[in-house]
């Protein structure tokens, strides 16, 4: 089948980029209303046209209509909501309580200002939210914007390339079109930011490429994200919350479980919980339910086949079907999978197979984990706290969610981002205007009282040195009435009291 995407020509993303940079100087895209317009504008451009995105992005995987609600279209239409609700509190700037006693009486302040020029690579398996939502952060933080749209899921990508034009200021904001070339061509100009959303592997060329200009970047990445199972958890409440995490998108997802860590005694429960799930949801043969989307490309397809047929240990519970031609591999289950089995657990599976490995004591579930680099997100699925605790104070990752899969994605209120090998830095509401934001410190000063500047201009002498001190450095008597600030408080109130009641005595 042809591709409907064309792919952005060389000298169109060279001119995109200098025309950006240009518009961005005009401090256009700073006006608070500008920004608000624009966001205004990129709502209705998803509920104008939200059919057609289910089209689309059904005709790139299969995805369910209802998943591609809760994963794509509804992030973006909230976010540009939160956006148009909170941007006036956001750009505000901050005030600033002083830390030296010499700025007491300053203006001290943080200013939001835009970055600039910056880059948004999107990723495919959300190909709507990856891009938008953070395209939303750089527009309310008051950037101009290239967004690359990812190739692979092209029928969204078209479909973006032709509204967007149509509905976001063309001096400010523009989509670039193509694959590893053109990427690697855009990669070489000088952005401001570049916020990438897909492989660590390619997480590690976008950031060499912007070290050469000393551009920061936010990487938001994947890796093998666990789910660890406590003996008394609930099995088919678990079953089920797993099963949400491995299908969702036939497992295309950065924060899909990629394994389980199940405890030896609770296998066969999980096991029969597992294949009762998955045969409810998407009955004997899930190739013909339209719950169930399908891989994104060929490459995929045969990459995790390989992954079934060659895997060096483990048994399939149930599973295993692939359709090359139809890109479809049944929900699979592979069960006494072994830690070390390099093919099953070397990479992120990306696709609907679960391995399973037990456990007996807790601590090798915990030693396993952390033998990987820091998941994205680890899921822990029990009832006692103290095991809830074990595990996350021996472990790291990007994030947690106990006893659910993907939902903590979906709260924007936290952060959402990796740490290590599965990202650098995070987004979502305003933690995405502060990575598309420079912090910009102001210290700003009357030109009164020159004279109590005196003691910091030369000749400086001993006397100068120690009232200078005073101002610079905190007495640890201050630190030390600061931190017992509440038991002095009491002390006071007490002695004031008792002062009282001596004097009505008297
Ligand atoms: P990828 O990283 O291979 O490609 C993403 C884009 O980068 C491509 O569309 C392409 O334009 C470009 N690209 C690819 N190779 C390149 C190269 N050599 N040089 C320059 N540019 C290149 O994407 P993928 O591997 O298909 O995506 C899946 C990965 O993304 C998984 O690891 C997944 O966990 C991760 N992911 C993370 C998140 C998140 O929010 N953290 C979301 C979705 C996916």
């Amino acid at each position: 089948m042809t591709s409907p995407l064309t792919y952005t020509a060389f000298d169109d993303i060279q001119d995109s980029v200098a025309l950006l940079r240009l518009n961005f100087d005009t401090g256009k895209s700073r006006s608070i209303d500008f920004r608000k317009f624009q966001i205004q504008q990129l709502y209705d451009l998803v509920k104008d046209n939200e059919e057609r995105f289910y089209e689309a992005m059904a005709k790139d995987m299969n995805k369910p209509r209802s998943e591609a609600l809760s994963g794509d279209i509804a992030p973006v239409l909230e976010e540009c909501l939160y956006f148009l609700e909170n941007i006036d509190r956001l750009v505000k700037d901050e005030k600033v309580k002083p830390r030296l006693g010499m700025n007491a009486m300053e203006t001290v302040k943080v200013r939001h200002d835009p970055l600039g020029v910056v880059l948004v690579i999107g990723c495919w398996n959300y190909p709507v939210q990856l891009s938008l939502v953070p395209l939303v952060g750089a527009i309310a933080a008051g950037n101009a914007a290239i967004l690359k749209l990812s190739e692979v899921s092209a029928h969204t990508a078209a479909l973006l390339t032709e509204l967007i034009p149509r509905y976001l200021n063309q001096s400010l904001y523009r989509v670039v079109n193509g694959a590893v070339e053109e990427t690697t061509y855009l990669l070489q100009h000088k952005f401001d930011h570049i916020f990438y959303t897909g492989s660590p592997m390619v997480g590690k060329i976008v950031m060499a490429a912007a070290s050469k200009h000393l551009t920061g970047v936010t990487l938001e990445l994947g890796g093998k994200s666990p789910a660890v199972i406590t003996p008394e958890a609930d099995m088919q409440t678990v079953a089920n919350r797993i099963a949400f995490g491995k299908f969702y998108n036939c497992g295309q997802i950065c924060i899909a479980v990629d394994y389980v860590l199940c405890p030896a005694s609770q296998l066969d429960a999980f096991v029969s919980a597992f294949t009762k799930t998955v045969k409810e949801w998407f009955g004997e043969n899930p190739k013909n339910s339209k719950d169930y989307a399908r891989l994104v490309s060929v490459r995929h397809v045969d990459r995790i086949a390989g992954m079934i047929e060659n895997r060096k240990s483990g048994g399939i519970q149930f599973g295993g079907q692939v359709d090359r031609d139809e890109r479809y591999i049944a929900p699979t289950l592979i069960t006494d999978v072994k830690f070390d089995d390099d093919v099953l657990m070397g990479d992120e599976i990306f696709g609907p197979v679960l391995p399973v490995i037990t456990y007996n004591e807790l601590d090798e579930a915990i030693t396993m984990i952390k033998k990987n680099h820091p998941p994205l997100v680890l899921y822990v699925f029990s009832k006692k706290q103290k095991l809830i605790d074990q595990v996350l104070r021996n472990t790291q990752s990007g994030g947690v969610c106990v006893n659910d899969t993907l939902m903590h994605q979906a709260e924007y209120s936290l952060p959402f981002g990796g740490i290590g090998n599965s990202g650098v830095g995070n987004y979502h509401g305003h933690r995405s205007f502060r990575a598309f934001t420079h912090e910009r410190a102001i210290l700003q000063k009357k030109q009164k009282m020159e004279f109590t500047n005196k003691v910091r201009y030369p000749p400086y002498n001993s006397t100068r040195d120690a009232i200078l001190r005073h101002f610079l450095v905190t007495h640890p008597l201050v630190v030390s009435l600061r931190q017992n600030r509440g038991p002095i408080k009491t002390a006071i109130i007490l002695v004031l009291l008792f002062v009282i009641y001596l004097k009505k005595r008297a």
